[in-house]
This record gives structure tokens, sequence and C-alpha cells, in this order.
């Protein structure tokens, strides 16, 4: 969480009607059968509610990726739309560390949210980005926790977005986790769902799985099938473009918005966005400029 956020002018975002209306083309026209809704942090909007009942309206399947900090409210909405996919970020298990992380004095919060979950029968994705000199010691006890709670727990390698601070160093890699984690626990490969971005794992015998997210060290652009769309109504074909198209403007001229989803797919790079590689001088002068809280993971 950068320490000031620049919050956009409320009339940049979408609302919730030209939400519904591009979600509606993007099902009907081009087939997307899931709408995850991630952030910054959807659940703070106040029309969150309505949104996310809407869109699930269409048939598709609904996920959501939250900090968890309101979580608790959501629960009865999500249970009704029968939400397929729940994921929490959670860096770190530590309540000092999290406060240092996120800014916020909420670890309890969040954590009792996580059981809230697990305890209604929501299938629970711990999200811990794993960041060298900060949290990789934690890895074995994220594992832990998938001892006796049925949660899969995802390792994400440190990416750069535009100020998050990110140097090829501070990336503990795929690599890296595995041993780190076999050094504690035997670890068992277990089948990827299909299109999965991570690969997963689980020790023998525990209640959860867990999965590692290589996108740094072992790139897996080639089945990627995602598409984003930012609050305020661009369209992202990888989290790391500087293609970005304005689908917002259109809409509110009234013109059609499908030549400009075909040309956002069109221009999706082979990897990375186009990116040359993480070297420092490549990242520092291609990144986006947007943050990864204005991008949404
Ligand atoms: S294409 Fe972009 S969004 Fe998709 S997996 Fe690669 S880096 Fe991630």
């Amino acid at each position: 969480m950068p320490p000031r956020p620049e919050w956009m002018a409320s009339d940049r975002l979408l609302t919730a009607s030209e939400v519904l209306r591009l979600a509606g083309i993007f099902v009907k026209s081009y087939g997307i059968s899931k709408i995850r809704f991630t952030g910054g942090e959807p659940l703070v909007r106040p029309d969150a509610t309505g949104i996310i009942e809407s869109v699930a309206r269409l048939g598709v399947e609904t996920a959501v990726t939250t900090n968890g900090i309101l979580l608790h409210h959501f629960l009865p909405l999500f249970r009704e739309i029968g939400l397929s996919g729940l994921n929490v970020s959670l860096d770190t298990l530590n309540p000092q560390k999290f406060t240092r992380l996120t800014l916020r004095n909420a670890f309890t919060q969040v954590w009792d949210n996580i059981l809230r979950a697990l305890d209604r029968g929501f299938h629970v994705k711990l999200n811990m980005v794993v960041m060298r000199g900060w949290n990789e010691d934690e890895l074995v006890d994220f594992v832990g926790l998938t001892r006796n709670l049925p949660l899969h727990v995802r390792f994400i390698e440190y990416m750069p977005f535009r100020g998050n601070g990110w140097n090829s160093g501070s990336v503990f890699t795929y690599r890296e986790m595995l041993e780190s984690i076999g050094r504690e626990y035997p670890v068992e490969k277990i089948e990827d769902p299909k299109y999965s971005t991570s690969k997963s794992y689980r020790v023998p015998g525990f209640a959860g799985t867990f999965g590692v997210i290589s996108t740094v060290s072992q790139p897996f652009c080639g089945t990627c099938n995602r598409i984003r769309l930012t609050a305020d109504g661009t369209l992202r074909n990888c989290l790391f473009t500087r293609d970005e198209i304005n689908l917002r403007e259109a809409l509110r001229k009234g013109e059609p918005v499908e030549p400009l989803i075909e040309k956002a797919v069109l221009l999706k790079h082979r990897q990375h966005g186009g990116l040359p590689g993480f070297g420092e001088q490549a990242v520092t002068t291609t990144l986006s400029a947007r943050s990864m809280a204005a991008i949404g993971g």
C-alpha cells in the first residue's frame, strides 16, 4: 500500500451501470466465463454489493480478491450468489509486520475473517507476495497453516510495479521457495487446474495445499487467458502492459467498444507485456505508469 495513495477523481471511475454494461459485452460477445473483482480493494466501494450481485446474475463464475478487512460484511452475499473463488491477500502472519506492510492495524480482523469464511465452507486462497528480507522466513509457517486448515496458500514471486521498491535482488524465486519449504516438510506435486497461474503442491496428510506463482523466474504467459478492466475503465491485456485502451470514453460518447476490446487483445505481447526482461535498467525505463494498487492483481 503506498503511504499516500493518489485517489482517483470520481468522474473517472466507471459507474455501477457502466461496469455492468461492459461486463455484459464481455460475457455475451466474447465468451468471458469468469469475472474476478480485485483491487486496490474492491469491497470498499459503497456500491460493491449491487455490482457483484448484478454481475453474478450474468451467469458467469464470480470471484473476489480482497485484503479481507471488510470480508465479514460480504460473506452472506457471497454465499447467496455462489461465489466461486475467494482470494485473500496476506503477506505475513506477524501482526506488527502486517501493520508495517499494509499501514493498517488490522491483522486480527483479517485473520478472523479468513477463519469465518472457512467455517462457512468457502474455498479460500491466501495470496502471499514473497519479498526477500521481508517475509521469506515465513514460508514454512504459511505451509504449516495447511496442516489443519483446508486453505490453498499461493506464494507469489515479487514483481516490479511503479513505486513498489522492487529490485532483482528482492525476488525470492520459485526454486528457492521450494528448497526452503522442502527443508521442513516433504512436498508432493499435485495436478494444476487448467489455466492455473500457480504450480500446486501439498504436504502429504495435510488438509490444505499450496502453490507458487513464478511470474518472474518461470513465466507462464503462454497459457494466460486473463484481461483486466481497471476501475477507471481502461483495458489492460497484461499486468505489465503499457498499452492501455480507454473504454470509458467510448462508452460515454455512445461509441461501440467492441473494436477497442479486440484491439487490446490483439496487442497482447507474447510475454510480460513486452517488458525486455527483468533487469534493473529494463524495468525502470519501461514499467507502466500504474502502480499495482491501481491495476488489480
Ligand atoms: S501475460 Fe502478463 S498477466 Fe499474463 S501471465 Fe504473463 S505477465 Fe502475467
